[in-house]
């Protein structure tokens, strides 16, 4: 088992881990400590890449979880110590300044976040969680919003025909010539439509919100 640390928040819908806004603090041994980082061992690659949750403008946050074959985390995180003074758990920085040599862990070793998650608990903040429920909010506000600007636009150009909707459940006319109603046109696919802005809305509730200086 590897002990995961420095995993943050990544979706509106996800906030097991915390941002690390909520981590930062004063330690005179982040320098060292985000040196160790930079040392471990590829444990996994990914195809995406990690962006900085303080939208900083870093580019380079990497796509691989490193590893010293006892704890695990992502490749990134080091540029949150140098920069952003983000802080990670004593038990963790107290290894890391031992000097100890950094192994590979097996292939198969998975990451446990447990540790990471109860570590941050105490430390998260009641306002950040509230600019994420807000955010949470008015992104199924926009997304309604721009739905229903969609099929308003369809039954415009398409109008209503005489037979209904072929949609199990579905008791709406079907547009015109065609048979489905405007909610239900397969490539609409309206769901996965409207969920582009949702990550804007969490960089802007890590920020402090809309409007806040
Ligand atoms: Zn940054
Ligand atoms: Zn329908």
């Amino acid at each position: 088992m590897l002990r995961a640390i420095g995993y943050f928040i990544d979706s509106l819908n996800n906030d097991d881990f915390p941002a690390p806004q909520e981590l930062v603090g004063a330690d005179s041994r982040l320098a060292a400590v985000a040196d160790y980082l930079d040392r471990g061992l590829v444990h996994e690659r990914y195809r995406g890449y990690s962006w900085c949750r303080f939208s900083c403008g870093e580019q380079q946050m990497g796509s691989c979880d490193l590893t010293d074959g006892h704890w695990v985390w992502p490749e990134g995180l080091s540029h949150y110590l140098r920069v952003h003074s983000v802080r990670l758990p004593e038990e963790f920085v107290q290894h890391a300044i031992s000097g100890a040599a950094a192994v590979a862990a097996p292939e198969a070793a998975q990451p446990d976040y447990s540790f990471w998650i109860e570590w941050a608990r105490p430390q998260r903040s009641g306002s950040l969680r509230q600019r994420i429920d807000d955010a949470r909010l008015e992104d199924v506000r926009l997304t309604n919003l721009a739905r229903d600007e969609t099929i308003a636009a369809a039954l415009t150009k398409y109008g209503e025909g005489d037979s209904e909707c072929i949609q199990s459940g579905c008791s709406r006319r079907s547009l015109s010539g065609m048979v489905f109603c405007a909610h239900h046109l397969p490539e609409m696919n309206l769901n996965e439509r409207f969920r582009y802005h949702s990550i804007g809305l969490l960089f802007d509730a890590l920020q402090g919100g809309r409007g806040d200086p």
